[in-house]
């Protein structure tokens, strides 16, 4: 992970208060495009969702945002033509300011910070969180857990031994529970969803919860006309590169599309759910081209030169809301070394 390498630290925080930091954010140091991804802008304290998807505190995002139109051209997707035909833009060290899945906040806190710093953001929707609204597992699970009126998850079939919540946050407990997620194969998962609903006496998260979490159409077609760009970012947030080609192609496009017709324009970005390396493959780069899909955006880390520009693997730098601001003008300073 980018943020949490504590040698990395001492060295940005170095670099920030020798004075190089600035030196170096000025100086052309290197060229490219950076890009920097977000998923919730926010204060979770008192929320019941998964804590570590927030990016950013609302000020935290408005003095990175800041930052960024400071030292670098803040372009969207539309300027991503320039950067493939080799045509020059104003800058030779670009930004994006992106964001994955679609909730609420960022058309709350993001969409008016960006809209008064006159800045472009990206927004990746997930198109079945909004259509059919349900909270995604990370979430969800994370629901279950902190409002369930048990005291520990007892002995089951994916629990071998009784998990005691750690009160009051239970964040330890939820933690365990998404590791326990991560390692299923795909048909137990929803299972496994069941099984803590019951357990956990919690039930599976209502609709009607869901649907506050999420943006609804209005609110994207308010930040699109706001001078945003929108991105698809599959139906059901599946990882791409583990589904068989006609299911990767049905998440593609039945995205793009439904984003299509509610914006009554062309679609042509994506963001791969996930985003490792692994989590995309050859098929998923011939059936992007195939569809209309000219950009998809990777998500671990590093930046992209200009003269080696990928419109397939366009390199995301993960945001957290524990990487500070000499991390942050690090990351922008020397991407070579902090992104
Ligand atoms: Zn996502």
């Amino acid at each position: 992970m980018i943020a949490r390498m504590g040698k990395r630290e001492l060295l940005a925080q170095a670099l920030d208060k020798s004075g190089c930091n600035s030196l170096l954010t000025r100086a052309s140091t290197w060229h490219g495009l950076l890009v920097m991804n977000y998923h919730r802008i926010g204060d979770p304290a008192g929320s019941s969702f998964d804590w570590d998807i927030w990016s950013a505190s609302a000020e935290a995002f408005d003095r990175q945002v800041r930052f960024l139109k400071q030292h670098f051209e803040v372009i969207g997707i539309d300027e991503l033509s320039s950067i493939a035909a080799q045509r020059p833009l104003r800058g030779d060290r670009l930004a994006m300011i992106t964001f994955d899945d679609g909730y609420r906040d960022n058309y709350e806190l993001a969409f008016p910070i960006l809209k008064s710093l006159n800045a472009k953001g990206v927004f990746f929707i997930a198109t079945g969180f909004l259509d059919n609204p349900h909270m995604a597992w990370w979430d969800e699970i994370a629901w279950m857990v902190r409002n369930s009126p048990a005291s520990q998850i007892p002995s089951t079939e994916w629990t071998p031994q009784a998990i005691e919540f750690d009160d009051p946050d239970r964040q330890d407990t939820i933690h365990r529970l998404l590791t326990i997620y991560k390692s299923l194969p795909g048909d137990e998962t929803a299972a496994y969803l069941d099984g803590l609903a019951a357990v956990t006496q919690s039930g599976r998260c209502p609709q009607s919860v869901a649907a506050e979490a999420w943006m609804n159409w209005d609110m994207i077609r308010e930040m699109r006309a706001g001078g945003m760009s929108i991105g698809a970012h599959t139906v059901s947030h599946p990882i791409l590169a583990n589904l068989e080609a006609a299911s990767q192609e049905r998440e593609i496009v039945g995205s793009k599309q439904r984003i299509e017709v509610e914006l009554g324009e062309t679609i042509d970005s994506l963001s791969y759910p996930v985003g490792g390396r692994n989590a995309f493959n050859e098929t998923t780069r011939e059936l992007l081209k195939g569809n209309g899909i000219r950009w998809a955006f990777s998500y671990y880390g590093g930046y992209s030169r200009l003269d080696e520009f990928d419109p397939y693997d366009i390199p995301r730098v993960p945001v957290e809301t524990d990487l500070s601001m000499p991390q942050f003008r690090a990351i922008a300073a020397l991407p070579q070394i902090f992104s």
